[in-house]
């Protein structure tokens, strides 16, 4: 970082604290978790958040501002005191708390907190990371339309809780591996030439490269580190969303004593085939049955839409079959790259099974008629 840099996030520094007079933040809204969050559950918010907004990988213009708030809010959260003061006593209660020389007064450096947080400067690149997992979800395309709270549950494993990870019943149980004394890798002499000798290293057998042996598994993974657990995720499907609608759970994919942070699971949605409605992009497409008469003289139908709205189609003269209407504005809803679509109607003429005697009379004068003036006409 240059000096420049530092000062101008220096500068920024101040002008939050400023503005953070002026309009003051909801700490919890900032962190996005609720008033009864565990610390848990706050570090991996401020986990998640600080990644992301942290001004070295995000480029956008608020980026670094919200990257301050959030330490601001995590700092104060992760702090039982401090969080039980503003509980209480909002903004003006810290303020005061912070005068009567109380500790940490004054606000903590956001970059330093962050290296902190990620192990003295570690931040990316040296950490280690899960792997992400994709999952595909399909939705009712009712839903697609009017947007839905999406709820579901996915299968994880969790770092056991008895054991923390180690895999071993308490922290006794855990022995430096005297195969290797904890190197994780043992020096093995080979002869090449008769006389002539070469060092080698390899992984330890005994304690597979851990440097560490377990004498007593852990009861509750039974040796594991982790164990099966559900995961219950949720979003918001926005009205409008597009098929294969995209969400990204940051750190929501596979605990492992074996990496620093789990992947991330990607959640793609779809909709469900539907019995009457078709959806291409932002248009809907449905099929609508109409008998010979309909077709003939004419029709008048209410329809009921995905949202359970009633739409009226009317045709007051004859309708060809395999015709299309068009009906401004009642397709799907507008939705980032897709515009607000129409809905497109598709009719199709059925033919009555059989047709008794007199309908057959009564028809045959009817065209016996249109027969005459044709021939008329073409005389
Ligand atoms: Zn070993
Ligand atoms: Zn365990």
């Amino acid at each position: 970082m240059s000096q420049t840099t530092t000062i101008l996030r220096i500068c920024l520094l101040l002008l939050a604290s400023l503005a953070c007079v002026l309009a003051q933040q909801d700490y919890y809204k900032t962190l996005g978790v609720s008033k009864s969050a565990g610390e848990s559950e706050i570090k991996k918010a401020y986990r998640k958040l600080s990644r992301k907004y942290h001004p070295d990988k995000n480029s956008a213009p608020d980026a670094e501002e919200k990257f301050i708030s959030i330490s601001e809010a995590y700092e104060v959260l992760s702090d039982e005191d401090k969080r039980s003061i503003y509980d209480r006593y909002g903004h003006e209660g810290l303020k005061q708390h912070e005068q009567q020389g109380n500790r940490g007064g004054g606000h903590h450096n956001p970059f330093d907190m962050f290296s902190q947080f990620f192990g003295g400067g570690g931040r990316g690149p040296q950490e280690r990371r899960g792997p992400d997992m994709q999952v595909r979800m399909d939705v009712e395309l009712k839903h697609m339309f009017v947007g839905n709270y999406e709820e579901f549950t996915l299968p994880r494993k969790t770092l056991c809780d008895h054991c923390r990870g180690s895999g071993a019943a308490s922290d006794s149980d855990i022995h430096t591996c005297k195969t290797c004394r904890g190197a994780g890798v043992t020096i093995q002499k080979a002869q090449i030439f008769p006389g002539m000798f070469t060092q080698m290293q390899a992984t330890c057998n005994t304690c597979h490269g851990k440097g560490k042996t377990v004498a007593k598994p852990c009861p509750h993974c039974r040796g594991q580190k982790v164990v099966q657990s559900d995961n219950n995720l949720s979003f918001y499907l926005p009205p409008g969303a597009h098929e294969g609608f995209e969400m990204l759970f940051d750190g929501e994919a596979d605990e492992s004593p074996d990496w620093d942070i789990p992947g991330d699971v990607l959640v793609k949605v779809y909709a469900h085939k539907d019995a009457e409605w078709r959806r291409k992009d932002a248009g809907l497409y449905r099929r609508e049955i109409i008998g010979v008469d309909e077709a003939l003289l004419g029709f008048e139908r209410n329809l009921t839409h995905l949202d359970g709205k009633t739409v009226r189609i009317a045709r007051p003269g004859t309708t060809q079959p395999g015709h299309v209407d068009v009906i401004k504005g009642e397709g799907m809803p507008a939705h980032a790259h897709l515009p607000h679509g129409d809905l497109y109607i598709e009719y199709s003429v059925v033919m009555p099974s059989s047709v008794s005697d007199s309908t057959r009379d009564a028809l045959e004068a009817v065209f016996a008629k249109t027969r005459s003036n044709r021939h008329r006409d073409e005389l």
